[in-house]
């Protein structure tokens, strides 16, 4: 099978080509992206004898070309060459770029038809219309790896999605669920880039903490799966071993556990409709004795409030907020922001935005997107010099 991974040198992308290179035989490897590091993208892509190896900033393009010479592999750089890349006829794609800049390459992707490994969850909530009608158009297979994602498809092989009444995900509730209220308002970068039981990329982990990531992945449901944002809850479950359940309208509920380990997601949907032998813990429920589940606290994590207010709006509204939210994002981490200072600036963002800025418009083009994407993230850096000005 050929198969690419945008977004190859990032946590994600590294435990996808984990798994690829347990079985070598079984995958031609077509195009890996990545950014900064170069080492690890050159490095991949000579093990892995790919065909072509892009980084996102032109800058580096001659650094990169120059540690493949001598290779046959070809080099590029620059967003057009990340979508050349993403539609190099694959038969797998993994999508692991982080943010709004996997909406373009994921989308190239899909329109080639092939089977899309989505763990890019900001393709759906910025696009969920577009990129299901583009994937139903192209004949392209569109599979979960977000991990709450990945087991709701799990818990629904063979089930009539007409006869689900709930879908739950569940979330540890990040690296603060146990600190007093009145603290979060003083955490470091450092803090919130710890996250409890995930090793991940370091935005979606203070993501995690803010809980954000759950906002996010909220409206990931609803697109995916088409059910109606009533149907959807988040529950704190601190263990992070059962990543979602789906209730039917007879009252049963099917779960998926795990231990929290991407590959397993990843896995499933590189093996994807069978199932194949993955590296990952078992899970010895006599050994973790109890799993505790509790109610979010709103107070404590207004991004699930947010996240409501996102699903209820439709449209655009989803492009909007996740752009603000990696703006504020960004201002937290170079220290411009307080930690919960981000959620302020989303709201004040989508309020903005709310009015005249066509956000209940359907997304119909990508280009419609990119431009809400971009207006979204003025506003939010407005939205933070109002917040700096002294009172
Ligand atoms: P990461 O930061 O570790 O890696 C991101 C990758 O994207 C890197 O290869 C980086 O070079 C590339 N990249 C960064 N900015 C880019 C840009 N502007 N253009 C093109 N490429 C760019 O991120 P990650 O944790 O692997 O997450 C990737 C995606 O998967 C995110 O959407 C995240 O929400 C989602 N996800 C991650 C996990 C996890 O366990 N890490 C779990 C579920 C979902
Ligand atoms: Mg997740």
């Amino acid at each position: 099978m050929r198969v690419s991974i945008l977004g190859a040198t990032g946590s994600i992308g590294q435990s996808t080509i984990d798994l690829i290179r347990r079985q070598p035989e079984r995958h031609d490897v077509v195009a890996l992206t990545g950014g900064r590091n170069i080492a690890q993208l050159v490095r991949d892509a000579r093990a892995l004898k790919a065909q072509v190896a892009v980084t996102c900033y032109p800058g580096l393009y001659a650094d990169l070309k120059a540690a493949l010479s001598g290779t046959g592999i070809e080099a590029a750089a620059g967003p057009e060459a990340l979508i050349e890349a993403a539609a190099r006829p694959a038969d797998w794609i993994m999508s692991a770029i982080v943010g709004a800049a996997g909406l373009a390459p994921g989308m190239a992707a899909l329109g080639q038809g092939t089977t899309l490994a989505l763990a890019n969850k900001e393709t759906l909530v910025c696009a969920g219309p577009l990129v299901m009608r583009t994937a139903k158009a192209a004949g392209a297979t569109l599979l979960p790896v977000d991990s709450e994602h990945s087991a709701v498809f799990q818990a629904l092989v063979g089930e009539d999605i007409g006869a689900v009444e709930k879908v739950i995900i569940t979330a540890s509730g990040g690296a603060f669920r146990d600190r007093p209220l009145g603290q979060l308002s003083g955490v470091t970068v450092a803090e919130a880039s710890a996250h409890p039981n995930w090793d991940m990329g370091q935005r979606i982990t203070i993501d995690s903490a803010s809980m954000f990531n759950k906002a996010l992945e909220l409206i990931e449901t609803r697109e995916f799966f088409g059910v109606a944002p009533e149907q959807i809850e988040a529950v704190i479950h601190p263990e992070s071993l059962v990543h979602a359940l789906v209730q039917f309208r007879d009252g049963g509920l099917m779960a998926h556990l795990g231990a929290p380990d991407m590959r397993h997601a990843i896995g499933y949907a590189l093996n994807w409709p069978e199932r194949a032998h993955l590296p990952v813990p078992r899970v010895n429920l006599a050994e973790v004795g109890a799993l505790t589940f509790r109610a979010p606290d709103e107070a404590r994590y207004p991004a699930l409030r947010l996240a409501r207010e996102v699903m209820a709006a439709g449209g655009l509204a989803g492009a909007a907020f996740n752009a603000a939210k990696e703006v504020a994002l960004d201002a937290f981490i170079a220290g411009r922001i307080r930690f919960t200072d981000m959620a302020p600036v989303v709201e004040r963002t989508l309020t903005q935005m709310s009015s005249g800025d066509g956000l209940e418009n359907a997304p119909l083009s990508l280009d419609k997107v990119l431009q809400i994407d971009a207006l979204a993230r003025v506003r939010a850096k407005e939205a933070i010099g109002t917040l700096m000005e002294p009172s």
